[in-house]
């Protein structure tokens, strides 16, 4: 047994009243002390009391047996008893504290009995032990305290013990003091007890001395430590609780969310609740499960998963794009997941109009350069390098003022002047410089650039290459003033806006009533030729262009000028240029020769027509005579005659159609029976072609017989005179819906494209220096095309040249 201890129960007073506490650190300790000091009051003869545990009860009878004490006729004697130590806690106890009343009725009547002629009573009490050990301190203090009071009416020696181990903690100091306070000796456990001598035990003070102050200053430390954790805690939650970022916590065994932030939670209109618990792909995260597993899989390996862009479907169906990162630690000894998340979906639309428009500033045929308030260029865009020659590496980060002509350079002042007030310059017409020192005129627009806050940082410049529009404006400004022509530019309405000085004089008009806007095209435009000029503007929106045309205008005073007008679009815009060419020179020319052709065709036609009677005559005459060798000049000058009679005929018809006094008789006809005796009639004249005649219609029309009879007369002998090489004319008769279609096709030297819508017109004629000429005055299609016409139908060719030509008409069938 301790030599401590030994001693304390060896010197301890029998009689003495005492409450002293024991503090061991094993059991085999305890019982050695606790069966001293009842093994030598049990000596003694003072009355014992136990209220231990069972085991400790049983641990100390086997010592006090052992040590030669009749515990058992003690007992009997009623000088040694034992009670359990839980018993008789239970028996005071009311919610969870000793009762003061029933504790001094059950162990003050205990003591009381005990102590009946006795010397002394001796307690070994571990009910404050259990207290203790069941965690309700604060019981077994007060326990202590009513074992004092008790100690203040009754004499009684009372050991308390206390296993060391249940004190191992900071916060236990203030019980242990009050614990220690509460009794009248403390007896340390046995490591310092067990020390035999002085100096041991001064050395073994002087180390406890110092194990409390590394303690203390460990403890120190820690709760520095702690203070720290838990800032840093506090930090994090509120971080988690006010970041902008979605966070989820995912347990790594599971998948499974453990937690998520109220940003997260927004974010994709789940609650926390509806979170908690849910594998990342069934919250749209994640394609499938598969998906889902294979990041884990990912993220155990690597312990970051960083993913750019991740598709997110949010509860209401949204879809939104998020900046996925996980990374895998280790937290209080267990595996953590964190998902940050974060919104990209405005960023990700904000970069893609960025590059839109990047793409347009680029693909724009404008130059585009960005520039500071210094005038330092910043942006560059592909039309800029190719207008000034410039690359973008050679001229970002140079002075705009390089491009400046050296007589320009104070333009810069001026215009940076008006950037910083906000202000635009629009379409500013100047020159600047390429790399290769040449010059080129621009037009330039400049806007201010603003930061987001609304300040100028800078200016943005949009120049457009003008130097060929110049250049074009510039010559065609000679020509508009020139006044060798009428021009005119007016909106497609028909308001004629301006109009140089030949045109003003050509209709009597001053430039002040031009401007006055009293100028329009249907007021100066005789009635009979406003569907022409309508037409000419339906052409002119089509193709950006009316072609020429015939028309004619209204002097001021009411006086018709003939004239031929072409007018074009002027491009991107709503107006239109015109070109005025005065004809009424060349339409008094044209009047004045029909005339001549009337009045010569008149004057041939009579002498022709006695000439040709007197001729028949003389063939009678001849014919009686039997003079074969005059019949034959005869006939040939008849067939002379007969061509000259035709052309006097052509021309003459020609002039009666200008007069409009051809006359057309109106009777049905069958197109067949026309269409074979013409036929027959023609092959009667020709030996070097033969005429094939196809198709029937048995179908009449209405009209001039002979008329239609002369178009298809034309067509033939057309057809024989241009394909001398060929020997077969066809003939096809057709119907087409309602209408007669008649086709003539022969294999001789065609019409090229150009030429073909030209042929209907009077006196036109091919004219290939190549070809041989042929005989004719260029009126016969315009005479049958004028009669098809009449008859209210249509005539056109279709040919290639040197591939012959199907000349084609048709009349609507009765
Ligand atoms: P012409 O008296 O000159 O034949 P037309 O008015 O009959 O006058 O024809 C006009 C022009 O059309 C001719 O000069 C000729 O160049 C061309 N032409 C007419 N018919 C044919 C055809 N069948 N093949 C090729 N060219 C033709």
């Amino acid at each position: 047994m301790a030599t401590t201890s030994k001693k304390f129960y060896a010197s301890f007073q029998a009689g003495q009243s005492e409450h002293f506490v024991q503090f061991c650190e094993t059991d085999a300790f305890l019982m050695d002390s606790v069966s001293a000091f009842i093994g030598a009051g049990l000596r003694a003869g003072d009355a014992v009391i136990v209220l231990a545990t069972k085991p400790h009860t049983e641990s100390l009878e086997e010592r006090l047996k052992g040590d030669g004490l009749e515990v058992a006729a003690a007992r009997v004697r009623g000088q040694y008893v034992s009670m359990d130590a839980a018993a008789t806690l239970s028996k005071f106890m009311v919610d969870e504290s000793p009762e003061p009343g029933r504790f001094a009725e059950v162990v003050g009547s205990m003591i009381a009995l005990a102590a009946q002629g006795r010397r002394h009573v001796r307690i070994f009490g571990e009910m404050v032990a259990l207290l203790w050990a069941e965690g309700n301190r604060a019981a077994a203090v007060r326990l202590e305290e009513l074992w004092n009071d008790l100690g203040k009416t009754h004499s009684f020696s009372l050991c308390c013990a206390y296993p060391m181990q249940g004190f191992g903690g900071e916060v236990y100091e203030e019980e242990f003091t009050e614990i220690c306070q509460q009794h009248s000796r403390v007896i340390p456990a046995e490591s310092y007890t067990r020390l035999s001598n002085a100096d041991e035990r001064l050395r073994a003070i002087t180390l406890l001395q110092q194990k409390a102050n590394s303690l203390e200053a460990e403890i120190a430390e820690r709760k520095g430590a702690e203070e720290q954790l838990r800032v840093s805690e506090n930090r994090y939650r509120r971080l988690f609780e006010a970041s902008k970022d979605g966070i989820l916590m995912v347990d790594p065994r599971t998948g499974t969310i453990t937690d998520a932030n109220p940003f997260m939670t927004e974010l994709l209109g789940y609650t926390r609740e509806q979170l908690l618990g849910q594998e990342l792909w069934r919250i749209g995260l994640f394609r499938d499960r598969e998906a889902n597993l294979e990041a884990l899989r990912e993220l155990r390996e690597k312990y970051v998963l960083r993913y750019e862009t991740v598709p997110l479907h949010t509860k209401d169906g949204q879809r939104r794009q998020v900046e996925f990162v996980s990374t895998l630690d280790q937290a209080n000894g267990h595996s953590v997941i964190q998902c940050n998340l974060r919104d990209i979906t405005e960023r990700k639309r904000a970069e893609e109009a960025f590059l839109h428009l990047a793409a347009i500033v680029e693909s724009s045929d404008d130059a585009i350069l960005g520039k500071n308030l210094e005038g330092i260029i910043t942006s560059w865009n592909a039309a800029a390098e190719r207008m000034y020659g410039y690359s973008a590496e050679e001229i970002v980060g140079q002075p705009v003022t390089l491009l400046f002509a050296p007589d320009r350079q104070d333009e810069f002042t001026q215009i940076m002047a008006r950037i910083c007030r906000g202000e635009r310059v629009d379409h500013y017409e100047t020159v600047r410089v390429r790399k290769d020192g040449t010059r080129l005129t621009v037009s330039v627009t400049i806007s201010p650039i603003k930061d987001s806050s609304g300040t100028i940082i800078g200016a943005s410049a949009i120049a457009r290459d003008i130097t060929e529009h110049k250049r074009l404006e510039t010559k065609f400004r000679r020509m508009f003033d020139s006044n060798l022509i009428g021009v005119l530019v007016s909106d497609f309405a028909g308001t004629f806006l301006d109009a140089n000085d030949a045109f003003l004089d050509l209709l009597g008009y001053t430039r002040e009533e031009l401007l006055a806007g009293t100028m329009q095209r249907d007021a100066l435009t005789p009635p009979e030729f406003h569907s022409l000029s309508q037409n000419a503007v339906k052409v002119l929106r089509e193709t950006g262009s009316s072609g020429a045309y015939e028309t004619e205008y209204l002097h001021k005073s009411g006086r018709r000028i003939p004239v031929l007008v072409a007018v074009t679009r002027i491009e991107q815009t709503e107006t239109c240029m015109g070109f005025v060419l005065d004809i009424s020179g060349r339409k008094e020319l044209e009047k004045r020769k029909d005339e001549f052709i009337s009045m010569a065709s008149h004057e041939l036609k009579t002498p022709l027509t006695s000439f040709k009677g007197f001729l028949g005559l003389l063939q009678r005459r001849l014919t009686t005579q039997g003079d074969e060798q005059a019949l034959h000049y005869v006939a040939r000058m008849d067939a002379q005659v007969n061509r000259l009679t035709k052309l006097v005929n052509e021309l003459l018809d020609l002039s009666k159609m200008q007069t409009g006094q051809l006359d057309y008789r109106e009777e049905r006809f069958e197109v067949d029976a026309l269409v074979q005796e013409i036929v027959e009639n023609v092959q009667g004249t020709t030996q070097t072609h033969r005429l094939l005649l196809e198709g029937q219609i048995g179908a009449e029309v209405c009209g001039d017989r002979d008329r239609i009879g002369q178009v298809l007369i034309n067509l033939l002998n057309n057809a024989i005179k241009y394909s001398p090489q060929a020997d077969t004319v066809l003939v096809r008769v057709a119907k087409d819906q309602n209408k007669a279609l008649v086709c003539v096709q022969d294999f001789g030297i065609g019409i090229a494209k150009e030429h073909q819508h030209k042929i209907f017109e009077r006196f036109y004629q091919v004219t290939d220096p190549e070809e041989k000429t042929y005989p004719g005055l260029g009126i016969g299609l315009y005479i049958s095309y004028q009669i098809v016409k009449r008859h209210g139908g249509r005539m056109w060719v279709e040919s290639k040249k040197g591939e012959g030509a199907a000349f084609q008409f048709t009349l609507p069938l009765v």
